[in-house]
């Protein structure tokens, strides 16, 4: 594997659009001549992590818009037509995240932001597929020239980091994305990343989450923007800022083994800042408590997908914003695709909250969610109970 650069861009604290373009364009320039990637009448999509409404404009859990737009124009600057495309979490309407995230500014101002699940499916083949041989995609994917990632500096509690090798899962349809959890997001992840063959990489590093990300963690200032054409060392940079050996990021490991770059620290040369300069360590996932209740326990089986996890965190949430958190005490909550043993033998059906279609085959031993994924409102329906039903909604919680 040939030497490759990465680049890492300081900018002003709470930086404006002036500064954040200026920091993308000098992490750009650091990389050397892009024309062979960007070139006049291609079609360069540009694929920003916009997972679910996030708490707040700079939650670090969503890319920022004003970095779409700077690659956006950087883009077209070289003849080529951009187009600004995502499909969020399982169960979440991509178009309800582009309002609220100021991606419909864009819009307004001529840019093109697409929400990739009202657009034509397609399949597409993975030839070098290690669990899979074809993805559910959309058309719009397969006919761009040019994929940029542009995922943001986060923890993840499934895989450490969610950063530009994971961001492409939204370029899948939700089936898919469920059955990349349910196959092995790990693999499958690296089988969608050899088939669409993404050219570059530029993390939004300006807010990012530590904790429980991708959506609830804790956001952590940076200000930094990081690109390079290797996604597999601009993923592995970015862990080292964030504070993880290149052997914990399970995604870079499976990516570098199989080819689709380097996670070898002596093959990247890093220019502009550098590592330890910036360098930050991010609290685990694991590390992270989302409440603290007395004989309150979450338990995600391995191959819960994102859309059923952001939905039991988000009904937690809401919870304790509710002021609600004695209703979790005593509970046991599970998601994801469980095996019998997996059930704790000492909590009562009332207490057993089982969520999602995954855990359909035990829902007579507690209270079954409905979904795939559920609604939050239902979660938190069999969480609270009929108090919730009152406040919140009349629909039924079991099928
Ligand atoms: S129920 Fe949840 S974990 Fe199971 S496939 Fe559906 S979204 Fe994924």
């Amino acid at each position: 594997m040939p030497n490759t650069t990465v680049a890492i861009i300081k900018t002003q604290p709470q930086p404006d659009f002036d500064q954040i373009n200026q920091a993308v364009r000098r992490a750009l320039s650091l990389l050397g001549d892009l024309s062979d990637i960007i070139a006049p009448g291609r079609l360069v999509l540009i694929k920003p992590n916009l997972v679910a409404v996030p708490a707040g404009p700079n939650s670090g859990a969503v890319t920022k818009p004003e970095v779409c737009r700077a690659i956006a124009d950087f883009v077209r600057e070289l003849g080529a037509t951009p187009v600004i495309a995502e499909a969020s979490a399982a169960g979440v309407d991509t178009e309800k995240v582009i309002q609220a995230t100021g991606y419909d500014t864009l819009r307004k101002e001529g840019y093109e932001v697409v929400d990739l699940k009202r657009t034509p499916k397609i399949t597409l083949p993975i030839p070098d597929g290690k669990l899979i041989s074809e993805v559910e995609s959309f058309e719009l994917v397969a006919k761009a020239d040019a994929i940029i990632s542009v995922p943001v500096l986060k923890t993840h509690d499934q895989t450490e980091a969610t950063l530009s090798l994971k961001n492409l899962k939204g370029l899948v349809t939700d089936r898919e994305k469920k059955n990349f959890h349910s196959t092995g997001v790990f693999d499958c992840v690296v089988d969608l990343v050899s088939a669409v063959k993404p050219v570059l990489a530029v993390v939004d590093g300006i807010y990012g989450q530590e904790g429980l990300g991708p959506i609830f963690g804790k956001t952590v200032e940076m200000d930094l923007i990081i690109a390079g054409r290797d996604l597999v060392a601009v993923d592995t940079v970015c862990g080292a800022i964030m504070g993880f050996a290149p052997q914990e990021l399970l995604l870079s490991v499976k990516a570098a083994e199989r080819g689709l770059g380097t996670n070898n620290s002596e093959q990247i040369i890093v220019k502009g800042e550098k590592i330890e300069g910036v360098r930050r360590r991010f609290l685990r996932s694991s590390e992270d408590v989302i409440v603290d209740v007395e004989n309150f326990h979450l338990l995600f089986e391995e191959g819960a997908c994102t859309g059923c996890r952001n939905t039991v965190l988000s009904s937690i949430v809401d919870i304790k914003n509710d002021g609600s958190l004695e209703y979790l005490k005593g509970k046991t909550v599970i998601a994801g695709p469980i095996q019998e043993s997996d059930l704790p033998a000492d909590v009562s059906p009332d207490n057993l909250i089982l969520v999602g279609k995954c855990t359909k085959p035990f829902a007579h031993l507690g209270k079954h969610v409905k979904g795939c994924p559920p609604n939050n409102i239902w979660v938190v329906q069999a969480i609270v109970g009929e108090q919730a039903k009152r406040r919140y909604a009349t629909e039924e919680i079991n099928d």
